[in-house]
């Protein structure tokens, strides 16, 4: 390589999470040119601690009315499980399909509005009634008195999808440093290019005929960066429980309360050491679960698990927490935007996809937007690969 020279590729795309690497793969599938350039670990952040569900919709639809939020979702679990069969717009073919529904239950108190909601035809087709002698494990005990429902949207392993995914961008994807050995520049009021200085100390200038900021938290700083203003991003941070125990059964359900946030949402995970824990997010994670400290949201779960699943016996588990942050938007009421987010300004996409199921949607969004010059050649950088991030079940 010569000591300065020039690349040029049709799409960049920083970050390394599931936005940047379902789109690269999208985008390559296109005939992109495309280069992924992340400053941590693949799946650092959010991705990793993601609780892999595939939300449809029907979660935020139980309140009787099927929203924004629950439209956009809806064809969700139908593109994750085409991915997942190796015939989607990416292959998933590796990763592991947990489970390919949830449990939909409830306090006592709802029951009467949840078997009217699902009843209803609005959800039909999506959902069914569990009957009692098919009860899963956990709740196959005679004091939960309230119904179960099976709804269609599948849990994924984040572990083994984010690995599927960087394994489709493997040659296109590469570690950067920024202000060590990588600068963004800027012309007006656009990104012209990235200067990385390369292994062997070689200057490659990187130009694109598009950006795209997909960095979760991290765009932010980039944003920073860049002296734009708009859009501006929210932090929402979550303080999740883990339980530990080798004879858990799977459990991978979402209980409805009385607020319009589920109590608590459970999925079940194996660890490095091939043992079995239940990651727990839904209310309990949030603003209050935030506001404890470790011992006392373990407090606080132990106390929830009582008083919802009184007939399970925890006695034996570990319990654990972690703490996370969802990485959004700002909108003006606090809450989630329904859709993947993805503004563009000049020729940079600026993107959250709010969910990890919402991912597909993002890609969609820029490849509408973007499209493949035959004159453009692969990229090609001396510059190290990631590594891949830790969930948080095997952080030490
Ligand atoms: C606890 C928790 C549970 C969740 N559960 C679910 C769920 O069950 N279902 C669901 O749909 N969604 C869920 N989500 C939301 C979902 O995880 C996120 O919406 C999604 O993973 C965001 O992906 P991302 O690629 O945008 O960001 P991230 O996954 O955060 O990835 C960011 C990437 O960018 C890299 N990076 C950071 N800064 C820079 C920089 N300056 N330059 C270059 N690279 C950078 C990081 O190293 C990382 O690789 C959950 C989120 C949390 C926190």
């Amino acid at each position: 390589m010569s000591n300065s020279q020039q690349q040029h590729a049709d799409t960049i795309i920083i970050g390394g999470g599931v936005a940047a690497l379902w789109t690269a793969n999208v985008l390559k599938k296109a005939g992109q040119s495309v280069c992924v350039l992340t400053s941590g670990p693949l799946g650092d952040g959010q991705s990793l601690a993601a609780q892999g569900v595939i939300h449809g919709g029907l979660k935020y639809a139980v309140g009787g009315k099927l929203n924004e939020a629950s439209q956009e979702l809806a064809h969700m679990p139908t593109r994750w499980l085409d991915a997942l069969d190796g015939r989607g717009a990416v292959d998933l073919s590796k990763a592991e399909l947990l489970c390919d529904h949830q449990i939909l239950w409830s306090l006592p108190s709802v029951v009467s509005q949840i078997v009217s909601f699902f009843g209803s035809k609005a959800v039909r087709g999506r959902c069914s009634i569990i009957k009692r002698e098919d009860y899963p494990a956990v709740f196959n005990f005679p004091e939960y008195k309230g119904q179960l429902f099976r709804i269609d949207e599948p849990v994924v392993d984040p572990v083994s999808m984010i690995r599927a995914l960087a394994d489709g961008v493997t040659n296109e994807t590469w570690q950067v440093e920024w202000d060590k050995n990588s600068r963004l520049e800027f012309e007006g009021n656009q990104i012209s290019g990235i200067v990385l200085t390369n292994l062997d100390h070689s200057i490659t200038r990187l130009t694109a005929n598009h950006f795209v900021l997909a960095a979760g938290a991290g765009n932010g700083p980039l944003l920073e960066a860049l002296r734009w203003s708009k859009p501006q991003m929210q932090i929402r941070p979550l303080h999740q429980l883990i339980i530990r125990d080798d004879n858990l059964p799977d459990f991978y359900s979402v209980c409805v309360g009385n607020g319009s946030k589920p109590p608590l949402v459970s999925t079940t995970h194996t660890d490095r050491a091939g043992r079995k824990l239940w990651y727990i997010g839904g209310e309990i994670a949030e603003q209050r679960g935030v506001a404890r400290s470790a011992t006392e949201q373990i407090q606080a779960g132990k106390s929830l698990f009582k008083k919802l699943m009184p007939w399970y016996d925890l006695s034996e588990a570990e319990w654990f927490t972690c703490r996370a942050q969802r990485a959004e938007p700002l909108t003006n009421t606090g809450d989630r935007p329904p859709g993947a987010f993805c503004e563009k300004r000049g020729n940079t996409f600026i993107a959250w996809p709010t969910k990890l199921a919402l991912a597909p949607n993002l890609a969609e969004q820029i490849l509408s937007q973007t499209s493949a010059d035959s004159t453009v050649n692969p990229i090609d950088l001396s510059l190290p690969r990631p590594k891949f991030g830790t969930p948080p079940w095997d952080l030490p």
